[in-house]
């Protein structure tokens, strides 16, 4: 573990949290580069009886340059799923051949940029996007390189908000139709489609649903090729899980290797993987301070800096984080944990028994590497929370703590700035 205890005080690799915490305030994250590394190694290493792969972090997860620079350095591409990611993926330097562009809803405009910039592949999930993506391609002079998602209709067992293969959901073709369907798209003069992508959910611990589809996927591939179709790359998606609370395990990435090895053996394509948070999450911690501790009946709260709009997922899903002083004392209570933010729903842990913390205190919640800081806003008008990077026994601040109002300047229409011009506008107040 690289967030542990040296000399009774919790460290990231080297550095003192408190040190991290007196130079760049709290909350803050603060991301180990070994943690990381470590993750991503282990990852490869699963797949080593695997061929030909292609490895892209799901970048969702993390979009920190740092991050995507790291993993770039060990031979992780990008998947993507907006623009935005685009964007930012490629200004953190990364080869557009090495870039996936997932999810339901990319527009037009973005799917202009995207073959603009020359990724390496769309993953399409409806006929209607091919057809669009094949009408710009073509009008460049182009063949748009495709893969269609397909959704298996596998239950991930799972949080209900993090799967994604039920048949009720949003994501992918349905598993009966993608043959014809795929046909279809095959025949456009626009794309390039060579193969199928699957991702069937989120903090998946138990194998046995992802091989269920990785099987699935395997017939449909059997059928498209005795219908003629040229398919030389399967994206097996990412979704395997993490372990989030001490005791409970994680998924078992070796076995995970294992089985993809297996189930893929006679497959003959280049498999992709699209791993994000068994990557990032336990490569950070959210890093606050006790601001008091409020008497409660029957547990008292703890009311520390960092709220939901830093750490969404214990609102969102009812996620859990394990909860650590940066300087225990010897013994532990149970108390409420919760942030400022004015939501009953901004509760970080209820009734449970954590190291006792007094006011003025660090804590760090752990494990919040992916979809944290990346899943962070400004609700309360609180400021973006900034990340902090470690190596060894330096620190960088590798994203600002962002004021809310500088973040997205607001302004008065232009009718009412001008119709009282001595009276303070917006626009003079903030650029
Ligand atoms: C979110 C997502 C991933 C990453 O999921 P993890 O559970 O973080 O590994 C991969 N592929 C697609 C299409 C996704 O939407």
């Amino acid at each position: 573990m690289v967030f542990d205890l040296r000399g009774g005080q919790l460290h990231a690799e080297a550095v003192p949290l408190a040190a991290i915490a007196d130079a760049v305030g709290t909350p803050t994250y603060v991301y180990s580069e070994t943690a990381l590394r470590t993750a991503a190694e282990a990852f490869a290493a699963a797949l080593t009886d695997v061929p030909a792969k292609q490895l892209m972090f799901a970048m969702k997860a993390n979009p920190n340059a740092m991050v995507l620079r790291t993993l770039a350095g060990l031979g992780f591409g990008a998947d993507i799923v907006s623009g935005g990611e685009l964007a930012l993926a490629r200004r953190a330097g990364l080869a557009p051949q090495d870039i996936v562009y997932s999810g339901v809803g990319k527009t037009p405009a973005e799917l202009a940029a995207a073959l603009g910039a020359g990724i390496g592949r769309f993953n399409l999930e409806l006929e209607r996007e091919g057809e669009v993506l094949s009408a710009l391609a073509r009008a460049r002079g182009r063949r748009a390189p495709a893969l269609l998602r397909v959704n298996p209709h596998i239950d991930a067992h799972t949080h209900a908000k993090i799967s994604t293969a039920l048949a009720d959901s949003k994501f992918g073709i349905g598993y009966g139709e993608a043959a014809a369907m795929y046909g279809r798209l095959a025949a456009l003069p626009g794309l390039d489609m060579h193969g199928i992508a699957v991702h069937i959910g989120s903090q998946i611990t138990d194998l046995a649903p992802l091989r269920a589809s990785y099987r699935r996927i395997g017939q449909l591939l059997a059928r498209l090729r005795a219908e003629g179709h040229r398919i030389t790359h399967v994206d097996l998606g990412g979704g395997l899980g993490v372990s989030y609370r001490a005791g409970e395990p994680g998924a078992d990435v070796a076995a995970y290797g294992t089985m993809v090895a297996q189930e893929t053996r006679d497959w003959g394509v280049t498999l992709l993987f699209e791993p994000g948070r068994f990557i990032a999450a336990r490569a950070g911690v959210l890093l606050t301070r006790v601001l008091w501790v409020k008497p409660g009946q029957p547990y008292p709260f703890v009311v520390v800096d960092a709220a939901m709009n830093d750490l969404a997922r214990p609102a969102l899903y009812d996620a859990w984080h394990d909860f650590a002083a940066v300087q225990p004392r010897r013994d532990r209570f149970v108390a409420n944990i919760v942030g400022p933010v004015c939501e009953s729903g901004d509760s970080f842990a209820r009734a449970r028994v954590v190291d006792r913390v007094e006011e003025g205190d660090l804590a760090v919640f752990h494990t919040a590497g992916a979809y944290g800081a990346a899943m962070a806003s400004t609700y309360n008008a609180r400021a973006l929370v900034p990340e902090v990077w470690v190596e060894g026994d330096r620190f960088a601040v590798i994203a600002d703590r962002v004021p809310a109002a500088d973040l997205r300047p607001q302004r008065l229409p232009e009718w009412i700035a001008s119709r009282d011009p001595a009276g303070p506008s917006l626009p003079a107040l903030i650029p």
